[in-house]
């Protein structure tokens, strides 16, 4: 039987496929805007840079300073930025980090964003903000942080190297398991979570084998935003909030610790979550923990937390931190259970 359920579509423009790149000056336009902020991290300068002259006068500057966890003095220097570029809109050429960043300038002036996106950690279909200031980082959603136009090339992926490809889309994955349970889930997040999980189970080892692959390069950007956008549509739970802990109070890194938690956090509610996770689980031979631990070492992921630098005498404050206001979650989250899991995380045992 259909449970009764609350479906909302969040508007965006998604442009998909190889070449589509080309398609940028079109989408700048289809906002109504002629003079884009273009926005990169460091190591994807040139790559922004080429793009932006292709665009030519549509490009009014380049701001090459994105930053993980988006701190705000970044923000304030690229807002400057853009009022020095008389910009109308940004263009965001990236991963989380750099649609981070443009995320944050529309939040702060409603101005469009366009993104072209070469992770798969799925920031760009979500109206989520995090953002950091004073070592404190805080988490907004608002309709308005939604980027209006995305587009996947996957010609732009194939330098993303191997270790972040698996990182990235193990990252990818966990949004589609969590919102497979989440209270809020509903038919179609639910298709797009599993046809998600499938599409990235089956790239990632084609990837591993020829990174340079544009047909398993397409199949794991496709992946990665349905799961971006079950991300975007429905509340996260305890592995998030195990990941959010261990990134903000650790200084874990993002994808890695995503990739090293999701296992655990999969078995923690396996049994209570059996239903939702039942396709799933089918897809990682009737386990979802192990089988999901099994993938990720397949594929040469980080396994454990202690590889990570975390430190075993960290492991009771993570515990402490992690139960203290817990996201829903469909297991009670309880401070010896989590405690065990985070144990068994740190180690990079097989979860049963
Ligand atoms: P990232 O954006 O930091 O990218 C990692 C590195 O890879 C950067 O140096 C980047 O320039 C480089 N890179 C990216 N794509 C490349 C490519 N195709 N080829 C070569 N190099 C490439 O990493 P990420 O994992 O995409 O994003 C992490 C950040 O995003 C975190 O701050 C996280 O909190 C945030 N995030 C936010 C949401 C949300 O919904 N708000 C969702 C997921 C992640």
């Amino acid at each position: 039987m259909v449970s009764p359920f609350l479906y909302t579509v969040d508007p965006a423009r998604i442009i998909f496929g190889s070449g589509s790149v080309e398609r940028l000056a079109e989408a700048i336009g289809t906002q109504g805007c002629k003079r884009a902020l273009v926005l990169s991290t460091r190591p994807q300068q040139a790559m922004a840079q080429e793009i932006a002259a292709g665009l030519g006068p549509l490009a009014a500057g380049l701001f090459a300073d994105a930053t993980m966890h988006t701190p705000v003095e970044v923000t304030e220097r690229a807002m400057a930025a853009f009022a020095d570029a008389a910009a109308d809109c940004v263009v965001a050429i990236g991963g989380g980090s750099t649609i981070g960043l443009g995320k944050a300038i529309a939040h702060r002036n409603d101005t469009p964003q366009i993104v072209v996106a070469t992770t798969y950690a799925g920031s760009e279909v979500t109206p989520i903000l995090g953002q950091t200031e004073n070592g404190l980082k805080t988490t907004v959603r608002h309709s308005g942080i939604l980027p209006e136009v995305v587009i996947y090339d996957p010609d732009l992926t194939l330098g993303l190297p191997v270790a972040m490809s698996v990182n990235s889309g193990l990252n990818a994955m966990a949004h589609a398991i969590e919102g497979l349970y989440a209270r809020d889930r509903n038919p179609i997040s639910s298709m797009m979570a599993i046809e998600g999980i499938r599409a990235l189970k089956d790239a990632l080892p084609q990837i591993i084998k020829d990174p340079h692959d544009t047909g398993s390069r397409s199949d794991a950007l496709y992946g990665s935003w349905l799961c971006g956008t079950v991300l975007g549509a429905v509340g996260m739970a305890l592995h998030h909030k195990l990941c959010h802990t261990l990134g903000g109070s650790f200084d874990l890194p993002h994808a890695e610790t995503h990739a090293i938690m999701l296992p655990h956090s999969a078995a923690y509610n396996a049994v209570e979550a059996a239903d939702a996770l039942k396709p799933a689980a089918d897809l990682f031979c009737g386990s979802l923990g192990a089988g999901l631990h099994d993938f990720a070492a397949s594929l040469g992921a980080p396994m454990a937390l202690r590889d990570l630098g975390l430190k075993e005498a960290e492991l009771d404050r993570a515990a402490d931190l992690a139960v203290r206001m817990p996201y829903w979650n469909p297991r009670p989250v309880e401070r010896h259970a989590i405690r065990a899991l985070l144990q068994g995380a740190w180690e990079g045992a097989r979860p049963q």
